[in-house]
């Protein structure tokens, strides 16, 4: 049967309640769903073995993101974060998308860059000559090192070589595109570069310097677009404030950086839960952003004839489904069955949906009541539990920081004592 992400007040639910929705949603095992619960769903047994000098855990809340409809297919999304409203407004930017047919998404082929830097070659441009006469030999040479990768249909593709002109002289850049499969790929890429530079070396008469992979990943990128009707956003004078809004980021990078932070609450989010590289991301999405020279919105928002909002959202998106943390960490592995993707390129177009659902959430509310509503009702539950609130009292206190608009650590302290005696 197919099941429906729609979901209206998921909010309202307890914990448990949410965990049995997730649960009949993706098929979980009773196991899988208990281990939601579990502080130490990550032993520390495993966390030492993933990185150095493990004294703990840092946990982040995972919350789940109804209503999404991503070419034609309900989706549930996992997002680990620890801002709130986000995931709630993406939620509600999926409700908006959904009557208009949802996201629709695509992907180019997961190709990444390994680049190999060459300096003090005596002849520069007919050092490139000589490596690209070399290609299919160099080519050979990068396979060589990933069977399991060229196995799996991937492994490097094409050879590419630029001469640049830096503070250090000229040098020869000799770039590996390689075919990632379901894998991020960096320790691929890395592999294959480390392999093929005494190669590279030898045929350019210069010195290898670097080898490794780049974050600006344009041989990867995800697509998504929506259209959301006006009516649903609040009318005509919305959305042209949503498309004045775009206009702003796309022309001064000051708005332009929260603005793309805003798409990144929600792409960071399921790059965490999924146990991907958090940074790896936000690098490629920042330097595409500005790779015209003018750091530019990642998004753009127009008008259809019909008056509504048509959006798009095009980044790179280095994501696995295998190799590194996804594969280690079972909270990585559930996000990653809860999304039903069985590919790096599925489970890059959602994230890519989500980012636009995340922006669409973000300018609407800008441009209508403004962002504090709805953020600062989350915020106030944040500031009494770190007042120390437990309980329905968090409720109580955060409602009266609202209805007060008084949303501060001092106030929530003294309605905290308040609620005590009382
Ligand atoms: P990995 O080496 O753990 O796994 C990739 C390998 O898995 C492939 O080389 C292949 O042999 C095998 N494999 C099995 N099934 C596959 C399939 N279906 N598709 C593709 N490969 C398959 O991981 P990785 O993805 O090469 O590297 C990711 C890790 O590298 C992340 O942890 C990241 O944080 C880290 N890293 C990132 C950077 C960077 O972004 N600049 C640099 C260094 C390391």
């Amino acid at each position: 049967m197919k099941k429906s992400s729609e979901y209206s007040g998921l909010y309202k639910l307890p914990v448990a309640k949410r965990q049995e929705f997730v649960k009949d949603f993706a098929n979980l095992t009773d196991n899988e769903t208990a281990a939601f619960s579990q502080a130490g769903a990550l032993s520390l047994d495993v966390a030492n073995r993933m990185i150095e000098n493990v004294i703990g855990i840092m946990p982040v809340p995972l919350g789940i993101a109804t209503n999404f409809v991503i070419n034609g297919k309900d989706h549930l999304i996992p997002m680990a974060i620890e801002e709130p409203s986000v995931v709630a407004a993406a939620s509600n930017a999926a409700r908006m998308a959904r009557s208009a047919g949802g996201f629709h998404t695509e992907s180019t082929e997961p190709i990444m860059i390994g680049q190999i830097q060459v300096v003090g070659a005596p002849n520069p441009y007919d050092a490139r000559f000589q490596i690209l006469a070399q290609k299919q030999r160099i080519l050979k040479h990068a396979n060589e090192q990933d069977p399991v990768l060229v196995t799996l249909g991937g492994g490097a593709r094409e050879l590419q070589v630029r001469v640049i002109s830096t503070e250090s002289g000229k040098m020869v850049i000799v770039e590996l595109l390689v075919d990632c499969r379901d894998a991020m790929g960096a320790n691929a890429v890395n592999t294959m570069a480390e392999a093929v530079a005494p190669l590279v070396e030898e045929l350019s008469g210069g010195r290898v310097r670097l080898r490794i992979i780049s974050n600006l990943a344009v041989g990867r990128l995800a697509r998504a677009r929506a259209t959301f009707k006006k009516e649903l956003l609040g009318g005509e004078a919305i959305v042209d404030g949503i498309v004045d809004a775009y206009a702003f980021a796309a022309a001064d990078p000051f708005r332009c950086a929260t603005h793309n932070k805003g798409i990144m609450n929600g792409v960071t989010a399921v790059v965490l839960a999924t146990g991907n590289d958090t940074r790896a991301i936000e690098a490629g999405a920042h330097a595409y952003a500005a790779r015209s020279g003018h750091y530019t919105s990642l998004t753009t928002w127009e008008k259809t004839s019909a008056g509504d909002l048509v959006g798009t959202l095009e980044m790179p998106m280095a994501v696995g489904i295998v190799g590194g943390a996804t594969a280690t960490n079972p909270i990585a592995k559930l996000s990653v069955k809860i999304l039903g993707v069985t590919s790096s390129r599925e489970l890059g177009e959602i994230i890519c949906a989500v980012g636009l659902a995340q922006n669409l959430a973000a300018l609407r509310a800008l441009s209508a009541e403004g962002i504090q509503r709805g953020h600062m009702s989350l915020h106030a539950r944040n500031i009494a539990v770190s007042v120390g609130a437990s309980g329905e009292v968090i409720d109580k206190i955060a409602a009266t920081m609202v209805a007060e608009r008084k949303i501060r650590v001092d106030r929530a302290r003294e309605l905290l004592e308040q609620y005590s005696k009382s």
